[in-house]
């Protein structure tokens, strides 16, 4: 399977990577959305959040959380985004699952914009759907 991620974890692409272990690896977003912008990536090729086992996961979210508190603190961010695209619908433009953290600073340009459709939903219809 030759995708970006795939390349750069067998070394045939060049990355900055800030950390590893036996399961994943964490490099630098070469777009730099934030100062700081870094993806975490299993090591083992799997498209998205539907197809990865469990345990995978869950070790990645744990080096997530380790890595999420690092940078923020190294390079004095405020806060911190982590954000996870799955399916071209949802902005996923590798099909290799991986995490993003994005150290936010003030003034910084990026824009995630949640808007508010509450009063177009039926909440209890919703819930009897998922619950
Ligand atoms: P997504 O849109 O969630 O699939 O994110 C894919 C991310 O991969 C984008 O933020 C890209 O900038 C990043 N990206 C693509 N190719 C490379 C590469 N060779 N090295 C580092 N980051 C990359
Ligand atoms: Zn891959």
């Amino acid at each position: 399977m030759s995708c970006v991620f795939c390349l750069i974890n067998e070394g045939k692409i060049p990355s900055k990577k800030i950390y590893e272990d036996d399961k994943v690896i964490a490099i630098l977003d070469i777009s730099q959305a934030t100062y700081g912008h870094t993806l975490v990536i299993p090591k083992e090729h799997y498209d998205d959040i539907f197809s990865m086992p469990l345990d995978l996961y869950l070790h990645l979210q744990e080096v997530v959380h380790k890595l999420a508190k690092e940078i923020t603190t190294k390079l004095n961010a405020s806060s911190c985004n982590i954000l996870n695209n799955n399916g071209e619908l949802a902005g996923q433009t590798v099909k290799h699952f991986h995490v993003h953290i994005l150290p936010r600073y003030e003034n910084d340009d990026l824009k995630i914009t949640f808007t508010d459709h509450g009063n177009k939903v039926d909440l209890d219809e919703l819930k009897n759907k998922l619950a």
